[in-house]
């Protein structure tokens, strides 16, 4: 079997599907798209009844191995097993085996959590994340070359790359974050690194300007190709794939044989996680429905209700307390869209010629609308008092304290509950990342895991520069060398 991959915008008339590696590295095709492969390989019933013991490891290798054709099996193998350790990913709690890498937590018969949080960043961007950095490594080994990953962040992501590009050989990380915008916890976790590879800069400013120096940086072609810069944003393939297999790893969890479906309830913002589960449905695990919640930035929400799609403005995207949500477009919702309307491209162009010009769609007229329903998706939206409620009632009712993304998850699963089949939510981060909320709900604090405890206190790393994209050009290049 080959696996080759094509851009959302494009058909292969105009230039060839890629290997696996060829993607690996980039983010958007050059046609402005997002990468999927050519087709969603299926999974037969032997398959599912052969990976249902397996450990993590061994089934992200079975999955992974559907997708990727141009590495060796065996390198593949010990990539895969290098990534997904009790060490690395047994870190949020207590007393976990490395069969329980992402165990389902059951808050009573029918609903459970998928522990996707207790990795070295406390949150579920690390099951993904950690895996791009050691086939980041590899392939740039292979090839000889380097990269100069180049982001900006409120938080959550920025750390998790760095986590997981740390002491990798030829790749290095300039991470863009506003200057004593994140709570005394994010800046910890990111700026006390030591590692030589890892650069935090600072920015008198908000992450909106952070995230403008980022785009003039990557706009400025020849400095681009120069110095080598790389991203590793929402939209990479990897990151996409790599979040596949949790959800296998929960289906069986949650049930007893094959026979059984099961949904999953996903709180969402740039679309990527559920996008995960979107393809593992289409590769016939046998899901149900996929419930997407949103918080009050609720563009996905309205979609799903209406057939429209209308990105907001940066004005009226709302800072709220379940903040990696918070998001004016989702940048995978271009990859569903795809397969809802027959996978073709251009229709994907004519729609997205409006969204790149600040418009907005309307499917609700199109015959693809009609679709909808196979794909499976309901969804719901939580706002700060909801969230505030379940967490104050999760406590009280199952002793279970959830963080802030989760608990919006868990609002809208609950909403949608059906008899006689499991729910199961995503744990998207652990509480002790976002303890004002918490406190604000339960007049407590949230526990911290034990590697955690006074990270406040270590020494932090960090070049603090005005809102200038010279002046981030002008550090890159000196730490870089021509
Ligand atoms: C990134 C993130 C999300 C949103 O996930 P998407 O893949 O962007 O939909 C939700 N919760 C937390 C804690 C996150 O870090």
């Amino acid at each position: 079997m080959t696996m080759r991959y094509i851009s959302t915008r494009d058909d292969s008339r105009n230039s060839a599907p890629k290997n696996f590696t060829e993607i690996l590295l980039g983010g958007l095709a050059p046609d402005g798209g997002l990468y999927l492969p050519e087709s969603y390989p299926r999974i037969t019933r032997a398959e599912l009844d052969q990976w249902r013991g397996l450990s993590y490891a061994d089934l992200a290798f079975a999955v992974l191995s559907k997708f990727i054709d141009d590495i060796p099996a065996d390198d593949l193998k010990g990539l895969v097993d290098k990534t997904y350790t009790a060490e690395v990913y047994c870190n949020g709690r207590a007393g976990s085996k490395a069969s329980d890498i992402t165990p389902v937590r059951w808050l009573e018969p029918g609903l459970g959590l998928l522990e996707l949080s207790n990795g070295p960043t406390l949150a579920f961007k690390d099951m993904a994340m950690q895996l791009l950095g050691n086939l980041f490594e590899y392939v740039l080994a292979k090839r000889g070359e380097e990269i100069n990953i180049l982001g900006a962040t409120s938080g959550d992501t920025g750390s998790a790359a760095e986590y997981a590009m740390r002491g990798k050989h030829g790749v290095r990380v300039f991470m863009l974050s506003p200057h004593e915008k994140m709570s005394a916890f994010q800046r910890a976790q990111m700026y006390s690194l030591q590692d030589d590879n890892i650069y935090n800069i600072a920015v008198r400013g908000m992450f909106d300007d952070a995230q403008d120096i980022v785009k003039a940086v990557s706009n400025d072609h020849a400095f681009k190709e120069k110095y080598k810069i790389g991203a590793v944003n929402s939209i990479n393939w990897a990151r996409v794939v790599a979040q596949v297999v949790y959800y296998f790893k929960g289906y069986f969890s949650a049930t007893q044989s094959n026979a059984e479906q099961v949904d999953f309830a996903v709180p969402s913002g740039n679309f990527g996680n559920i996008c995960a589960g979107h393809i593992a449905r289409m590769m016939g695990l046998p899901i149900a429905r996929l419930v997407m919640a949103t918080n009050e930035n609720d563009v996905l929400d309205e979609f799903f209700h209406t057939g429209v799609y209308r990105p907001r403005s940066t004005a009226e995207t709302q800072a709220t307390s379940s903040p990696s949500m918070d998001i004016s477009k989702a940048s995978n919702f271009e990859r569903f869209v795809f397969d809802l309307v027959g996978r073709d491209p251009a229709v994907i162009r004519r729609l997205w010629t409006k969204i790149d010009s600040g418009g907005s769609f309307d499917l609700s007229s199109m015959p693809c609308f009609a679709n909808l329903p196979q794909f499976g998706f309901v969804s719901g939206k939580s706002t700060h008092a909801d969230r505030l409620r379940t967490i104050s009632q999760t406590f009280e009712k199952y002793g279970v304290m959830v963080d802030t993304h989760t608990a919006d998850g868990l609002k809208v699963a609950v909403e949608q509950l059906v008899p006689d089949r499991s729910m199961v939510v995503l744990e998207t981060a652990l509480p002790a990342k976002f303890e004002e909320t918490i406190i604000e709900a339960l007049g407590r604090r949230p526990e911290r895991p034990a590697s955690f405890q006074g990270i406040e206190n270590l020494p932090q790393r960090v070049e603090v520069m005005d809102v200038s994209v010279d002046a981030v050009k002008r550090y890159i290049v000196q730490h870089v060398g021509a």
